[in-house]
Formats: C-alpha cells, sequence, structure tokens
C-alpha cells in the first residue's frame, strides 16, 4: 500500500507486443514507484481506434505481470480515477479542447497531407512532425466540437521552454524552432497524443512521469499545453534508451524482440535486465 503521494504511471498502447525497449522503461518507472513507496498507475493508450487491438490489452498486462511489474491502479483492477483506458476518457479531452479553444491557444489547420508534406521544412524523425508553416494560424472557425479538421496548438515562436529532467539534467528547447504547431486534435476526430497526455497526467494526479528519452522534445510540447490549461505540470524522468549489440536503438528495429518471444524462448527476466545496453543520448 503506498505511504506517499508519489503516483507514477505505466503507459503502453496496444498497437503491438512489449518489447525490450519497452521493459526498460516500465521496469524503471517501477522501481522508482515502490522507491519512493508510491502509487503505480496502469494506463491503457488505445487513443488510436484503428490501430488499438484488445487482445494486445490483454498482451500487455501479461508480459508486464511475468516481468514481475506491479501495478495499484488499472483498466484491469479499477481504482479512484478511472477510466483507465484513454479509449473511454474523451470527455475529459473534449474539455481541455473547449478551453484551448475558447482562450485562443488552437486553430483549424485544412492543410491536406500533401500539402504538409511540401512545405515539411527539414527532414524529421518518424517520431516526431515536421515542423509546420503556420499557414492556417489566422484561420477561425465557429465551432461547439473539435470534428473534421485538424486543431494545431499555436507555440510562442522564440520562447524558450525550459525544464529540469530528473535523469537527463538541463534541458532547454525553443518553440517554433525546435518543434512548430503541433495537433491537438485530429481530423478524424481523435485527440493528439500530446493533448491525451497531458490531460490524462494530470487529472490522474500524476506525479513522476517517466518515459524514454525520445521524448524529451515531446515533453517541451506538453509543458506548454500545461501552460495554456493552467495545470501544475509533473516531474519528469527520461530513461536512456534500449540497444543492440550494434548500437541501434531497439524502438527503431523492426524486428525488435518482443517479451512474449523471448519467454516463449525459455529466457527469464532476470537474464533481461542483466543484459541492457543502453544507448549514448547523441542524436539530437
Ligand atoms: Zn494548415
Amino acid at each position: 500500500m503506498a505511504t506517499s503521494t508519489y503516483r507514477g504511471r505505466l503507459a503502453p498502447s496496444p498497437t503491438g507486443y512489449l518489447h525490450v525497449g519497452h521493459a526498460r522503461t516500465f521496469w524503471t518507472a517501477y522501481q522508482r514507484a515502490r522507491a519512493h513507496n508510491g502509487t503505480l498507475v496502469l494506463r491503457n493508450e488505445d487513443l488510436d481506434p484503428q490501430r488499438s487491438k484488445q487482445e494486445y490489452v490483454q498482451g500487455f498486462i501479461e508480459d508486464l505481470q511475468w516481468f514481475g511489474i506491479t501495478w495499484d491502479e488499472g483498466p484491469d483492477v479499477g481504482g479512484p480515477v478511472a477510466p483507465y483506458s484513454q479509449g473511454e476518457r474523451r470527455d475529459f479531452y473534449l474539455l481541455a479542447w473547449k478551453k484551448l479553444y475558447e482562450s485562443g491557444f488552437i486553430y483549424p489547420c485544412i492543410c491536406s497531407r500533401k500539402d504538409l508534406a511540401e512545405i515539411a521544412e527539414a527532414p524529421h524523425e518518424a517520431s516526431d512532425e515536421a515542423i509546420y508553416s503556420g499557414r492556417c494560424r489566422d484561420r477561425k472557425l465557429e465551432m461547439a466540437a473539435p470534428r473534421g479538421v485538424n486543431w494545431r496548438f499555436r507555440v510562442p515562436d522564440g520562447h524558450p521552454v525550459n525544464f529540469r529532467d530528473t535523469a537527463q539534467g538541463e534541458q532547454t528547447y525553443t518553440a517554433g524552432v525546435d518543434f512548430g504547431d503541433f495537433l491537438v486534435w485530429r481530423r478524424d476526430d481523435v485527440p493528439a497524443y500530446q493533448l491525451a497526455v497531458v490531460v490524462d497526467d494530470s487529472s490522474m494526479c500524476i506525479t513522476e512521469v517517466v518515459r524514454g528519452c525520445d521524448l524529451l522534445k515531446s515533453t517541451a510540447r506538453q509543458l506548454l499545453l500545461y501552460e495554456a490549461l493552467g495545470l501544475t505540470p509533473p516531474a519528469f524522468y527520461h530513461c536512456d534508451l534500449v540497444c543492440d549489440d550494434a548500437g541501434v536503438r531497439l524502438a527503431k528495429r523492426h524486428d525488435a524482440l518482443s517479451l512474449r518471444s523471448l519467454r516463449q524462448a525459455g529466457v527469464k527476466p532476470e537474464q533481461l535486465r542483466s543484459q541492457w545496453q543502453m544507448c549514448r543520448n547523441d542524436d539530437e
């Protein structure tokens, strides 16, 4: 039972089986919650109805348990801040959209995929968005709900976003340079990851977010959302990423080993933990 106010979370997406890279991050989150005598929340990030599958929810629950990770609240055990699946939290996201809309932080973007490809300024990581030109920035739409169009957050160009990461130290990003106006709601009526995560971490009272180093820049975007929504951000702990023998990030290898296949091959969780190699965070 938790004896402190620390609240951490595990936030897997049911779009495939967990691989070793996920396990490393979730293990760190688990260790930190236990070290603080805190509470660990399991959140099912099934935001994308096209890519999420129920079998993978059962899959990550089984794989995490096999790995030795336990949690205190979640879609399988319930808890005081239910529901724990993003697919059931739409009302929370709509409220946040409305707040951002009414205070003028977001605007509708009608650029097509083709427009966006043509105006992309720089090559970007697969996990990242290209810097948006701001072409639709002055566009206005009278709407009661976000339906049918992309909505972007207007970042304060040139404004520094500074934060101290517990694992990686001081971080500085510049809005409009390191990242541009990012999506908060998609035209297919699905809230964007950045908005959903901020709303959930806040409403689930998470005090520390543990995740991979590849999301450091994403944290800068999210801090702008916390500010715009008048919410207090949690602390952040970005883990080093796991690499294979050749130094390639596991998350970037499409053949990254799933926990499931390792378990079936007779590998033990202790063996995996002793073999982890960390990547140097040198690709920014
Ligand atoms: Zn646009």
